[in-house]
């Protein structure tokens, strides 16, 4: 395999740097979200010049790629940079309904995701059912020509701002777990539907605020089921390959690591160079290497995906960056004491980027498909252990 980027690739990846060099301003960057009208109009301008729906067809709303990459290199190059990405719309809501709506169904919603008309909220965790998403119970009752739901979700990230819900709810409780659930499309002012705020450890900014989002006879049209009704769970899994690696690139890491050696390089503390340190040298150097294993991983699934569902590299991808992320921050309280858990203030190396990667390791490792369910589809998928049952699955590859 080649790992080089072709010239067609350089070339769009050069015009993505110098449309952010151009656009990202401070109100826009220091966030994935598109979250405000600054950062709702920076994506606008990307889906202004096609680039959201690059790959999918013109009667969508789509519109040729210069190079079949360019999705991931553009997500990467937003991520790396700080920006709002558009994993989450394109990669995962769109990328979803292109492969399984009705006809209907892509009409409608595929050209308002890339125009940038509005952002979503994936709203599938419930307070007994997060890694595990086959035992949720909150259920739409089949009425006919709409479903009722009651019940609640929570650690939903952009419900506060979000035009539409992409929600998986029980539509047969009788079926075994993974075979009763569908996903819904439902607009966020739907009657019945209620938030309240949930907030995590991180700033503003980071995935600090989440939501409980609360149903009370709330109506769906029948419309608004996606795909067929009760194959919802195999939607989610297939979504979740793709969200492994589309949502958060490893881009972000690299920028991170290149701002941690950057200030190394520079850094003179009382007339002490740490850069000349053996220690400090050996665990950069050894980050280092782990860091290009990362983009090398990142670059494995994003070329599987374009032949098929990249499950194992997807899910190798995800074990990495997750750990990745863990790693920055050992290193920084390693090598800096007690400057490297400062969150802010003129002595705080990075802007306390490593504090906010601390206290978003965990959710990272839990996040887009989880490190330990990750690690479980690379021994049985890849490696052909047993499942958790005992019982074998042959290796797929
Ligand atoms: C900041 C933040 C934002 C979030 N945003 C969203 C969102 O927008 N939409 C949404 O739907 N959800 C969201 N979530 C929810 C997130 O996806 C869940 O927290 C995650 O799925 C884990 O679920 P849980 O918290 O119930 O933990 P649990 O599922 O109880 O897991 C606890 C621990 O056990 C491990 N574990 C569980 N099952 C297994 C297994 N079978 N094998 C091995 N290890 C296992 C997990 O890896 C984890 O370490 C968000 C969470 C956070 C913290």
């Amino acid at each position: 395999m080649d790992f080089d980027w072709s010239p067609a690739e350089i070339a769009f990846r050069e015009e993505v740097r110098a449309f952010i060099a151009e656009e990202l301003t401070e109100d826009v960057a220091g966030s994935i979200f598109i979250d405000t009208p600054a950062r709702i109009e920076f994506v606008t301008k990307m889906a202004d010049r096609g680039w959201l729906g690059m790959g999918f067809p013109e009667e969508y709303g789509g519109s040729a790629t210069p190079v079949p990459l360019a999705p991931f290199i553009l997500n990467a190059e937003l991520d790396r940079a700080g920006a709002p990405i558009i994993g989450k719309n394109v990669g995962t809501i769109a990328s979803t309904i292109y492969h399984v709506a009705s006809e209907e169904m892509k009409k409608d919603f595929l050209p308002k995701i890339f125009r940038n008309e509005g952002q979503w909220a994936i709203t599938y965790t419930e307070p007994n059912a997060g890694t595990d998403l086959g035992s949720m119970q909150c259920r739409a009752v089949d009425k006919g020509d709409h479903f009722e739901v009651s019940g609640m979700k929570h650690f939903i990230t952009s419900a506060h701002f979000c035009r539409w819900h992409w929600m998986a709810l029980r539509t047969d409780p009788d079926a075994p777990k993974h075979k009763g659930i569908s996903i819904f499309i439902v607009d966020h002012d739907t009657p019945g539907l209620s938030l309240s705020r949930m907030d995590t450890l991180g700033r503003e900014g980071t995935t600090h605020r989440t939501n409980q989002v609360f149903f009370d006879k709330m109506k769906i049209p029948r419309s608004r089921l996606v795909g067929e009704q009760n194959k919802g769970f195999y939607y989610m899994m297939q979504a979740l390959d793709y969200e492994r690696f589309a949502i958060l690139s490893f881009a972000s890491r690299v920028r991170r690591f290149d701002n941690i050696v950057g200030w190394f390089r520079r850094a003179d503390l009382n007339g002490e160079r740490p850069a000349q340190d053996p220690h400090t040298r050996r665990s950069l150097a050894r980050m280092a290497a782990r860091v290009e294993v990362g983009t090398m991983l990142e670059r494995l699934a994003i070329c599987r995906a374009q032949e098929a569902v990249p499950d194992v590299e997807a899910s190798m991808n995800k074990v990495w960056g997750a750990s990745i992320g863990d790693e920055f921050a050992q290193l920084a309280l390693d090598l800096l004491g007690p400057l490297g858990g400062l969150w802010g203030g003129e002595h705080s190396p990075f802007d306390g980027a490593l504090a906010d990667e601390y206290l978003m390791a965990g959710h990272a490792r839990v996040a887009a498909g989880g490190v330990d369910t990750s690690k479980s589809i690379v021994a049985r998928r890849l490696l052909g252990l047993p499942n958790a049952l005992g019982k074998p699955e042959l290796p797929q590859r």
